[in-house]
């Protein structure tokens, strides 16, 4: 067994060496991926993040499992790579998660320097697949804004630096919200920048210019979920005086001269996902070469009814290979850079359960999730700080479902009880190529860098 990456240090401090059983059965352990490269067997640790090319003993041995205790086993026994066949990984995975988190915590600053914040509510389009339909449209009184910058000038730190999430609703109808949030931050000496999850659609020369000067806009994330047709009649702009969907195309590419950078979303379902290859191919004339540009799809979710009124959007297994199929036409455009990094033990979460990031909405309610803003959602309020304590602690706990306990990813996949989302699985395909793909990488890398060396 040659290593190719070496197992993550605090991870083995944490996972003992197991004793070697002479009379036991063994199998692969559930967390491990495999690929293979030319004749080279390549497994990859999930849980330790140890990357291993096997000799060819290894390899038909490996081929043979389960199978009773053998010699050859012994390196693979002790990197966790095959277990006795009654191992539970599942609940040593949850263990090590658990651990890692309560002493990450326990080093951690009470600092708040991560705040989402929905200046508004209400939107200017009408996409049918909204999670906020049914949300009061509401937007922020100036009372609320001067709370929030007090809350955040309350919880910062002394590095006195935030990151602010501009989220809706459609945060640009709010502009005037936003100008005062950052103006009476920087009259608190707080240094911030910031990220918008936009339509894009209100992004005019003085809107982007006020943008970059004041809001400090790093990043936004635009919606197009088709070609003009379709992009303008799911959007359903209201009041719209041109074409939107020519609109907002401009927009980008001013944000970019801007030196914004801003990652485009095709949402689809079968609604839409005929358009892809148009969109790809527009937005590859317009953007490619733009190191500020990315594109990437994403499964429209929930049930809501689309402009057929159809509310089946599509099949958990439909949109696995939607993605898988989709993002490697845009990795082929280069219009996404490939990730190449390795799944490790993942025992943070989203930011809904980072104690270090906040959501803000426009009547100053404070919550976990940017997608649940509701009374009943709330952890605290700007004005009384927070007051919620036991919600917090709920969503620390992670998801458990019966089809996790045996996929490779679940150690990366690490999913929250209370998320919305947490029963959807619909990148288990894409991230499954994308990771066997970066284990060849990584061994292509380390025989070349053998090769030289030797
Ligand atoms: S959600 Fe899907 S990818 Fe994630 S652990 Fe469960 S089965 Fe695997
Ligand atoms: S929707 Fe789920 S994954 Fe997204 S922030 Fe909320 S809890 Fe996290």
């Amino acid at each position: 067994m040659i290593t190719v990456v070496e197992p993550q240090q605090h991870i083995a401090k944490l996972w003992s060496e197991p004793a070697l059983k002479e009379g036991t059965l063994y199998r692969l352990m559930h967390y491990v991926l495999r690929v293979e490269d030319g004749c080279t067997v390549l497994l990859h640790n999930v849980v330790t993040g140890h990357l291993v090319a096997l000799e060819q003993q290894e390899a038909e041995m490996l081929g043979r499992l389960p199978a009773m205790y053998c010699p050859a086993m012994e390196p693979l026994i002790q990197s966790h790579f095959v277990v006795p066949a009654d191992y539970d990984e599942h609940a040593q995975t949850i263990k090590l998660q658990t651990v890692l988190r309560m002493l990450t915590k326990a080093q951690q600053k009470p600092d708040i320097t991560h705040y989402t914040i929905l200046p508004t509510t209400a939107c200017n389009a009408r996409c049918y697949y909204c999670f906020q339909q049914g949300l009061k449209r509401t937007t922020m009184s100036d009372e609320i804004i001067h709370q929030v910058a007090d809350f955040i000038n309350a919880h910062c730190g002394n590095d006195r630096k935030v990151r602010i999430s501009w989220f809706g609703g459609e945060p640009t109808i709010a502009a005037r919200q936003i100008s005062t949030i950052c103006e009476e931050l920087q009259k608190k000496n707080i240094m911030y920048r910031s990220s918008m999850t936009t339509n894009g659609y209100l992004f005019d020369q003085k809107m982007t210019e006020t943008a970059v000067d004041l809001w400090k806009l790093k990043y936004v994330m635009i919606s197009v979920d088709g070609t003009e047709k379709n992009y303008n009649s799911i959007k359903r702009f209201q009041n719209a005086k041109d074409n939107p969907y020519q609109r907002v195309m401009g927009n980008v590419e001013r944000l970019l001269e801007h030196g914004i950078r801003v990652s485009m979303r095709m949402n689809f379902d079968l609604n839409n996902y005929l358009d892809f290859f148009d969109l790809l191919d527009d937005v590859s004339e317009r953007f490619h070469g733009s190191p500020l540009f990315f594109f990437h799809v994403h499964q429209v979710n929930g049930e809501h009814e689309d402009s057929f009124g159809k509310k089946e959007h599509g099949k958990n297994e439909w949109f696995q290979d939607k993605l898988l199929e989709y993002q490697e036409l845009v990795h082929e455009k280069g219009l996404y850079p490939l990730n190449e990094e390795l799944p490790e033990l993942n025992f943070k979460g989203c930011q809904a359960s980072n104690d270090h990031s906040v959501t803000i909405n426009p009547q100053g309610g404070i919550s976990r999730c940017p997608e649940l803003v509701s009374d009943e959602d709330l952890i605290g309020t700007v004005r009384e700080g927070i007051t919620n304590p036991a919600l917090i602690s709920a969503w620390s706990k992670p998801s458990d479902f019966d089809k996790c306990v045996e996929c490779p990813l679940f150690p990366n996949c690490m999913k929250l009880h209370l998320c919305p989302a947490s029963h959807r699985c619909v990148a288990k395909k894409e991230s499954l190529t994308r990771f066997q793909n970066a284990m060849k990488k990584h061994y292509r890398s380390f025989s070349r860098s053998i090769q030289k060396g030797g």
